[in-house]
């Protein structure tokens, strides 16, 4: 890590720690709710191998929605370009969870990254593989390089009761025909997708293929070919941030996906992946400081791809 890098990133965590304290905690489960909303951590892991963390970076938090990146990797690289029949790429402009334009375009999800799309994703896993929870949680194992990595029964339990509108969305989006499998099982599966947890170093390792062309930071593994990383790199920049993701590209200036645990992975593809957590959410649903953070980072390092 070049020492200016590192210098402008403790800059950047210094000035953003003393933000006044804005946003809110999501409260619909209580694994959400009782965290401390003060923690702010910072990871970075760079392809040269290189990598450097501030505050609580090795703190574990849920990733939520931060896992749709890989639901999607994984499933592209199995069905290829046929995926995009399913789940369609462009912006939603509509909150994560929103049911609004399934109607207008038959069932088909804006994108793979809401709520509706990562449902679909689910369904098309379950469709090809033998043991999805498990084959799942293996890819994730080896991205991340961490072979203990389970789901979290509490919080996948926790979302399962009180996720009516997901439930809606997956048996909506079934009245079309575009989920083939059980909706009871697909949601079963979706939720424990979003229920892993893991620190912000071990997140940015785990999305470091992203920023290295397809292939993992620490042995050089293909995980998918560059052209695959191109779109989910483009993906993430165009619909990364729910409603925001266009304030997202503005402010931070690179590919990146958000969850509601107050994670932020965001990529500069060929240099780093970089991982911030900051509980409080903005009224997007997005993590406040942790967008105010890579603002700082992107715009005072001049890195950005703009
Ligand atoms: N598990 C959450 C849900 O499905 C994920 C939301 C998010 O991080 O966007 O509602």
């Amino acid at each position: 890590m070049h020492t200016s890098y590192s210098r402008i990133i403790e800059n950047a965590f210094e000035e953003v720690k003393a933000l006044p304290d804005a946003g809110e905690l999501a409260t619909y489960i209580p694994e959400l709710a009782n965290v401390d909303p003060s923690k702010l951590g910072m990871h970075m892991t760079c392809i040269d191998g290189n990598h450097f963390g501030i505050g609580d970076d090795l703190h574990k938090f849920s990733i939520q929605s931060i896992a749709k990146v890989l639901s999607l990797t994984l499933a592209y690289k199995i069905v290829g370009e046929p995926l995009w029949e399913r789940v369609d790429v462009e912006p939603s402009g509509t909150k994560f969870d929103s049911l609004l334009l399934l109607e207008s375009y038959k069932g088909i999800p804006r994108n793979p990254f809401i709520n509706s799309g990562a449902i679909v994703i689910c369904d098309i896993l379950m469709t090809h593989l033998k043991d999805t929870k498990v084959e799942f949680l293996e890819f994730v194992r080896e991205l991340s390089d961490l072979p203990k990595l389970n789901y979290s029964d509490k919080i996948a339990d926790s979302e399962k009761r009180t996720g009516y509108r997901n439930v809606a969305l997956c048996n909506f989006i079934k009245s079309f025909g575009n989920i083939t499998n059980e909706p009871e099982e697909v949601l079963d599966f979706y939720f424990d997708m979003c229920s892993l947890e893991m620190t912000c170093q071990e997140v940015s390792r785990t999305f470091g293929f992203l920023a290295n062309e397809g292939c993992k930071i620490s042995d050089g593994t293909k995980i998918i070919t560059k052209n695959k990383c191109k779109r989910i790199n483009a993906l993430m920049l165009t619909c990364g941030f729910y409603d925001e993701s266009g304030e997202f590209a503005f402010r931070v200036g690179l590919p990146g996906k958000s969850g509601v645990g107050g994670g932020i992975v965001a990529l500069y593809p060929k240099n780093y992946a970089m991982v911030v957590w900051s509980p409080k959410l903005n009224k997007h649903g997005n993590s406040y400081k942790g967008m105010e953070l890579l603002e700082k980072v992107t715009t005072h390092s001049e890195m950005s791809i703009f």
